[in-house]
């Protein structure tokens, strides 16, 4: 298996769930570090430096997302957040503070493990690491950052300003989810009553003029009442 190499990081208090993921994990090939709370968490961190968190929000020392606060206070390791349904203003908070990604419980063994291939790849592959990348292509799509030009299988796609900036914004952060209010604040800068209606309009036209099909072939993914994702596979 060459996912060898990959060590990953579970933070989570449920011991069923925690020996669930860190099976299918195993059984994938990646060495797997489990802890049963924020303090042990910290603790593997700083030791093993793993390559990918899976972070549960609900711990019984410290919030999740105040360990997500302080991780990123001086790492880019990727974070996969854990929420119950119970958790989504948690989920969204999470994001903003710079989680990669979530997944809700219950979840299957084949999203968590998409989930963590996504999130992996967009650390070593992402434009964070590719300083001075000056495109992005996805299948049929392609973007050029210079001169702003959107193409669809080399035709051009006919974007305004605010469309052009919201994909390129998406592609920027491809892999991951961004929040409604993290969209709109970069696009924006402030938000009011109206913006996610206008994101979901601006959205809707994007979605069009890109001609995605409901269902059929997404470049982008529509993670309710949470925000977008572009795809990075
Ligand atoms: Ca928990």
């Amino acid at each position: 298996m060459s996912n060898n190499k990959y060590k990953i990081l579970i933070v989570e208090d449920e011991s069923n769930i925690r020996s669930f993921i860190k099976t299918i994990l195993e059984a994938k090939g990646y060495q797997v570090l489990d802890s049963k709370n924020g303090a042990q968490g910290k603790m593997m961190f700083s030791s093993y430096y793993p390559d990918l968190i899976i972070l549960d929000l609900g711990l019984p020392d410290i919030d999740g997302t105040e360990f997500i606060k302080e991780i990123r206070q001086s790492h880019k390791v990727p974070i996969i957040v854990l929420s119950a349904r119970t958790q989504e203003k948690d989920k969204v908070q999470a994001l903003d503070l710079g989680a990669n990604d979530y997944v809700t419980k219950p979840f299957g063994t084949e999203e968590l493990l998409a989930r963590v291939r996504a999130a992996l790849r967009n650390s070593i592959h992402g434009k964070e690491t590719e300083d001075g990348q000056m495109a992005f292509s996805l299948r049929d799509l392609m973007i050029d950052y210079e001169s702003r030009l959107v193409t669809m299988n080399r035709e051009p796609v006919k974007l305004t300003q605010t469309e052009y900036n919201i994909v390129a914004l998406l592609s920027e952060n491809a892999g991951k989810v961004m929040t409604y209010s993290a969209i709109i604040q970069a696009i924006w800068g402030v938000s009011d009553r109206g913006s996610i209606k206008k994101l979901q309009v601006n959205m809707a036209n994007i979605r069009k003029k890109l001609g995605i099909k409901p269902g059929a072939n997404p470049y982008i993914s529509n993670e309710l009442g949470v925000g977008y994702r572009m795809y990075n596979e």
